[in-house]
């Protein structure tokens, strides 16, 4: 089973629900799919054995065959191909790679380069298999990163994927595929109003959700409330503590340490495998 752990912003709890669940199943891969900053493995503590580069296809014109008829350029919604009087200039940053340039091109002047523009790296805790990607600074393309991570899903074990804040690209390429997401929230109105985001991008996925409220009475009802409205199932709600806080912030996993949430994150499990066969 594919459980995507998810949030509408950052700073939700959302790594803090993936690992403990992680942790909590045993035998399991964990993906981190944040590839823009991917702080998982600050708390799994995973010791990283092997690594590989991704990169991504770049077009290069040939001077010889090219007329500097501006078509490519015209063609890229990107605006990675500008084409002046005796050059087609080309920006690799925004370039998508989709290949359309080289299709338009009327005088077969298009080649292709490869550019890296991050890495994954793979390792193992217990009986954790641990991925993790990394964009390199300065690059856009979060997305061709994030599909090489998920080209290592292991089916025959369950899988939970640390997914990107937010609802762009890179949110539904991590989640796509999953058979279950997790969205994590705060109880604030600015939790409920990137919740209602997520529960969006979600349901236009066509996903089995639900819910976990973690900094539980730090604000109001409202996010309760609205998963009742909207019969949506609240998994569990993580109190506001300051042990738990504590633990944080010695990137301690709360499950490792008070077999209470080691249960707890159990019994997520267990309710999600049941939702998920019904
Ligand atoms: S479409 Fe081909 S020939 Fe025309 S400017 Fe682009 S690379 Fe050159
Ligand atoms: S591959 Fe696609 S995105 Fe990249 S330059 Fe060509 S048309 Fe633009």
């Amino acid at each position: 089973m594919i459980i995507s752990v998810a949030s509408g912003k950052g700073g939700t709890g959302k790594t803090t629900v993936a690992t403990n669940l992680a942790l909590s199943i045993g035998k399991a891969q964990f993906i981190d799919c944040d590839v823009e900053e991917p702080n998982a493995n600050i708390f799994l503590k995973a010791k990283i054995k092997e690594h590989e580069d991704v990169s991504v296809s770049i077009p290069e014109m040939d001077k010889e065959k090219c007329d500097y008829c501006g078509k490519c350029s015209e063609f890229c919604v990107y605006n990675a191909l500008a084409v002046v009087p005796s050059d087609v200039l080309v920006f690799p940053e925004l370039c998508h790679s989709c290949g359309g340039c080289e299709l338009v091109c009327p005088k077969d002047a298009v080649s292709w380069n490869e550019r890296i523009i991050g890495r994954l790296e793979h390792g193992q805790v217990e009986d954790i298999d641990f991925y993790h990607g990394l964009l390199n600074v300065g690059e856009m393309q979060a997305v061709p990163v994030i599909k090489a991570l998920k080209r290592k899903v292991d089916k025959s074990k369950n899988v939970i994927i640390d997914v990107p804040p937010g609802t762009s690209c890179p949110v539904i390429e991590s989640i796509s595929g999953s058979d279950y997401c997790i969205l994590v929230t705060e109880p604030t109105p600015f939790g409920l109003h990137d919740l209602k985001l997520a529960v969006e991008v979600t349901r236009h996925l066509n996903i089995p959700f639900g819910v976990i409220i973690n900094r539980d009475g730090i604000g109001d009802r409202k996010v309760e409330r609205y998963c009742k409205n909207e019969n949506i199932p609240v998994l569990l709600k993580i109190p506001e503590r300051r042990k738990i806080a504590h633990l944080y912030s010695k990137g301690i996993i709360l499950a490792s340490e008070v077999y209470e949430w080691h249960e707890m994150f159990g019994l997520v499990f267990n309710r999600i495998q049941e939702e998920v066969k019904a």
